[in-house]
């Protein structure tokens, strides 16, 4: 029982600090370095304790063209339309392991792996464009999954979030674990949706203490679903985020959650 208790309490303290646009960020620590592998909390806490349900955010239609927004002329091309994959690499080594197809469209290749641009950003603005599969299959977190991470470690939620529950925190538009979007403007499975991110890195002293905490803003389909959120830290399944090693740069990452989902259209300009 005093178990069931502590959860509940830490359920309820998450369910007050997570969806808050202006969340305080946590206390650096020492402990959380950019590899996945070191997490402090992963013997001690489940993913269920970090996932939230409500509010629910309320849906929003943005309607629909299928268009694709052109590339300032200042951008990086990260993905254009000729297909070209020069850009990307596979997280574990080697060349990119997803393949564009017509249009300069590239779908995850599932098992393959997690891919990264081979340049590393810091403040930016980012274009992304994406599709879940269609039909839909599967549901919750294994419905249409993938994330867009910046610097290598926050991630920004990708999810077919059409008609598809899962926590809070956790759908599309989320900052993964940390704050829900602020209205769910998804488009059905199959239809092209936009992420446009602006991302301001962390910035930390000469002494490696954190100044101040990474920034996400980020407009979905055309509507703000984070309005400069300040980020906790590392974005994790299991634990409490926290910022640990000072660092500057990281790429861009997309994962690799074994679902299909597609993109196209991605363009980075630098701040
Ligand atoms: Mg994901």
């Amino acid at each position: 029982m005093e178990k069931v208790l502590c959860t509940i309490a830490f359920a309820a303290l998450c369910v007050v600090a997570a969806p808050a646009q202006t969340a305080a960020p946590a206390p650096a620590a020492a402990g959380q370095t950019k590899s996945a592998g070191e997490n402090p909390d992963k013997n001690q806490m489940t993913p269920a304790m970090t996932e939230t349900f409500a509010p629910v955010p309320p849906v929003v239609d943005p309607g629909y063209a299928d268009v694709v927004l052109p590339a300032p002329s200042d951008a990086i091309i990260l993905l254009g339309k000729d297909g070209k994959m020069d850009e990307w690499k596979a997280e574990k080594g080697g060349p990119c392991p997803w393949k564009s197809e017509k249009d300069g469209v590239m779908t995850v290749a599932p098992g393959e792996g997690n891919i990264l641009t081979k340049r590393e950003f810091n403040d930016c603005q980012l274009h992304v464009e994406w599709r879940s599969p269609n039909p839909p299959s599967g549901n919750s977190q294994g419905r249409g999954n993938s994330g867009v991470f910046m610097q290598n470690l926050y991630e920004i939620q990708v999810l077919d979030s059409y008609d598809n529950k899962t926590y809070v925190n956790g759908q599309a538009g989320a900052v993964y674990k940390q704050s829900a979007p602020l209205v769910n403007p998804c488009r059905k499975p199959g239809q092209w949706n936009t992420y446009d991110i602006v991302f301001i890195a962390p910035r930390f002293n000469d002494k490696g203490q954190l100044l101040y905490p990474a920034r996400v803003t980020l407009i979905f389909n055309g509507v703000l679903v984070q309005n400069d959120f300040a980020v906790q830290g590392p974005t994790l399944n299991v634990g409490i985020p926290r910022y640990g090693e000072p660092y500057t740069g990281g790429p861009i990452k997309l994962q690799d959650h074994h679902n299909p989902v597609s993109f196209r259209n991605i363009w980075i300009r630098e701040l």
